[in-house]
């Protein structure tokens, strides 16, 4: 049957007037009188559940230390032994030394979602309870562990060519020990000697990499952690055990003590391209970093590629301390970021390098328009250093003076403070300046800095000097050089290179120079090395023109500083006054450990027997950089101290390692099946442990049972 439209609505408003004829109840219109709502709502045991959800009948101090350099000083609160939530601690300022120096409470508030919620992670349904093996790996060991290379057939048998196809066995921890005791000796056995090096060679690997096995078997395989500085014992230890797998090359080959061989240690600072290379161009610092409070004094904020906002959670509210101090933020990045909604104004640049030439147009700029402190020029940088023309190098007080002899700086603070080495010192050398006052040449060594360098230094001009071999040549200071070299960088140029509005670079440049005449810090904030830039070396330099025209480094809210964490591993590197700092530790000698325990570590007691290596080899294809040339043939550029061996065993903790390799399917098809063994230390079960051949579980940050230390 169908039905019209006006049918229908004939027959809605005869249902209307039908309803309304029976007549409206009364109770329908009248007010339900309850004095108080709540005192009468029939059921509220439900209320119950959210007022008690709080409740807690226990809690402890954690410190929240992932692989993010954070180290968030948090509290847990715990109900019959359960972790129930997380909170931020706020009580940074505790934090002290023994010397008596306590952090500022502008450090409290710490913390992000990530550690609110970390008990999710700890009770959560990819926790790792137990140590696993993988199955096919663990039939390999109870085959005895044949040598993979003689029979290439087998790497299909025990699945090593299908890794994340297999499945993972559980055991207990002394029966996982007992397999990979002897999976580690089988691996050392099997590619130590002349016999091993025939089977690295049978597998591919190229000549200089089987080679600098030297031997070794225990130099395929390949050790490490990733920000170790988050657990001396814990993570760091690691390297330790690298160490005293000479113990097991001692034992395989038979070689005395010290002819014994450790494993390689992976490092990670520039296999994750957090270093910033151009730093220690600079100053000879791995990496220049401040004490995050430092921020609050800085009254000009220039964020480049960096966001503390999103990226480093904890420590955006030193922004908003620079914004309630009366500070500017000028954020330079390609997108409108988090950042750049806080900031005075936004520099946008396109992607890539071209940040660079916003540097070098505002460094020409301030030369240019004479906005910046001759006197710190001279007293800290090296503006005022000789350069000669006819080779571009350094003038040396040797080219005037064949029989001058370097200044003796022992006992000054290079030697005392800074440990310079005579080698070191020989191969610094001294440096020659142009005496404006004597209109001559003069000699200057490192230690002529700050109050000590009283000779008036020429930043500018060209002058001619005559050498000991009666040759004039041409030279000039390193502040000229840099002033010619930048005439290219005008503002259209600028603009035209990296899309920077001309009149943005030149607000930066000014605001620069007026807040530093004003007597106020400007820092600039750089994120990490080559994983941000291309170039980072140029872009690092770059970033310290501005602030070394501008005197500002060196003092509190000045500087130039990225962000990273993995180079605080130097703050338990030692002195020749501390004795050898985490060395005492991982580097202890394997074959004499110290048993006593009061006897302080020194040098003498350690031996290194691991050596590093990249794990950047590894990562694109178990590589070095070799190059066909078109004459000469193959050529390696990978120099000796960086040659990686193949590699047949890997161990690390503290990280989804795998995950984040580069080049993964490279990695799993190509490099994984010639590999005996994959080890992964995790909390979790991760993507690397679907690789690898032994899972080991952790004890995260929240459960530790034991005394730790580190440093963020
Ligand atoms: S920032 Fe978050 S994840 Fe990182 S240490 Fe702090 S609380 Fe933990």
């Amino acid at each position: 049957m169908t039905v019209s439209r006006r049918r229908f609505l004939q027959s809605v408003a005869g249902g209307a007037a039908a309803a309304w004829a029976a007549g409206p109840q009364a109770w329908a219109f009248e007010p339900v009188d309850v004095k108080n709502p709540l005192g009468s709502y029939p059921q509220r045991d439900w209320e119950r559940i959210y007022l008690d959800q709080y409740r807690y009948d226990g809690k402890f101090p954690w410190i929240c230390h992932p692989n993010d350099t954070h180290m968030c000083r948090m509290m847990a609160y715990t109900r019959n032994g359960v972790m129930i939530r997380a909170e931020q601690n706020y009580d940074h300022q505790r934090a002290g030394d023994l010397y008596g120096n306590h952090a500022t409470v502008a450090w409290n508030p710490r913390g992000c979602a990530n550690g609110f919620t970390m008990q999710r992670r700890v009770y959560g349904p990819y926790r790792l309870k137990g140590p696993v093996l993988r199955k096919g790996w663990k039939e390999w060991v109870d085959a005895g562990c044949p040598p993979l290379s003689d029979h290439p057939e087998l790497r299909t048998r025990y699945k090593f060519d299908d890794r994340g196809n297999d499945s993972f066995v559980r055991m207990n921890w002394d029966q996982v020990f007992e397999y990979m005791a002897k999976a580690l000796v089988a691996i050392a056995k099997t590619y130590s000697g002349p016999e091993g090096a025939e089977r690295l060679r049978r597998d591919g690997y190229e000549p200089q990499m089987v080679e600098h096995v030297q031997g070794a078997g225990t130099r395929t395989m390949k050790i490490g952690s990733n920000l170790p500085v988050h657990g001396v014992v814990g993570k760091f230890g690691i390297y330790r055990f690298a160490n005293m797998m000479a113990l097991v090359d001692h034992h395989v080959r038979g070689v005395p003590p010290e002819k014994a061989r450790g494993t390689r240690e992976w490092n990670e600072y520039t296999w994750r391209g957090d270093q910033a290379p151009g730093h220690p161009f600079v100053h000879g610092l791995q990496t220049s970093d401040m004490d995050f409070n430092d921020l609050r004094f800085s009254k000009l904020v220039i964020q480049i590629g960096k966001n503390l906002i999103e990226n480093k959670r904890p420590e955006s509210h030193w922004l908003n301390e620079v914004m309630e101090r009366g500070g500017k933020i000028v954020d330079i990045a390609p997108e409108y970021n988090a950042p750049a909604t806080k900031a005075n104004y936004w520099i946008s640049v396109r992607p890539g390098l071209s940040d660079i030439s916003v540097l070098l147009g505002v460094t020409k700029l301030m030369m240019d328009r004479g906005w910046y402190l001759e006197d710190f020029c001279r007293r800290f940088t090296d503006f005022p250093l000789l350069v000669r023309t006819d080779t571009l190098k350094r003038l040396r007080p040797q080219d005037i003076d064949p029989n001058y002899k370097l200044r003796d700086l022992r006992g000054k603070p290079s030697y005392t403070i800074q440990g310079l080495t005579d080698e070191q010192r020989e191969k610094i050398g001294d440096f020659c300046v142009w005496d404006t006052s004597k209109n001559q040449v003069a000699f200057v060594s490192r230690e002529d800095v700050g109050k000590h360098m009283n000779i008036p230094a020429a930043l500018k001009g060209t002058y001619r000097v005559r050498l000991a071999d009666g040759q004039e040549v041409e030279v000039l200071p390193i502040f000229e050089m840099y002033h010619r070299h930048l005439a290219d960088y005008d503002l259209e140029t600028v603009e035209e290179i990296s899309g920077a509005p001309a009149h943005l670079v030149e607000r930066l440049a000014r605001d620069i120079w007026e807040t530093t005449q004003a007597g106020h810090p400007v820092s600039i904030h750089i994120g990490e090395g080559i994983n941000h830039y291309f170039h980072a070396t140029l872009h690092n330099r770059a970033v310290y023109l501005p602030l070394m025209l501008t005197g500002n480094i060196g003092r509190h809210g000045a500087g130039g500083y990225t962000w990273a964490g993995n180079y605080k591993g130097a703050l338990f590197q030692g002195s020749h006054w501390s004795g050898p700092g985490v060395g005492s530790y991982v580097a202890e000698d394997p074959f004499h450990p110290v048993l006593e325990e009061n006897v302080r570590i020194t040098k003498k007691h350690l031996r290194k027997t691991a050596d590093v290596e990249d794990p950047s080899y590894w990562a694109s294809g178990e590589r070095t950089l070799t190059v066909d040339l078109p004459k000469g043939g193959p050529r390696c550029f990978t120099g000796k101290t960086h040659l990686p061996t193949p590699t047949k065993m890997i161990w690390y903790n503290n990280a989804n390692f795998i995950n984040q390799a580069k080049w993964i399917y490279n990695l799993i098809v190509n490099v994984f099946p010639k590999m005996d063994m994959i080890v992964d230390q995790q909390i979790e079960w991760t993507g690397s442990a679907e690789f690898s051949d032994v899972v080991l579980p952790v004890n995260s940050w929240v459960e530790f049972e034991d005394w730790e230390m580190a440093a963020a």
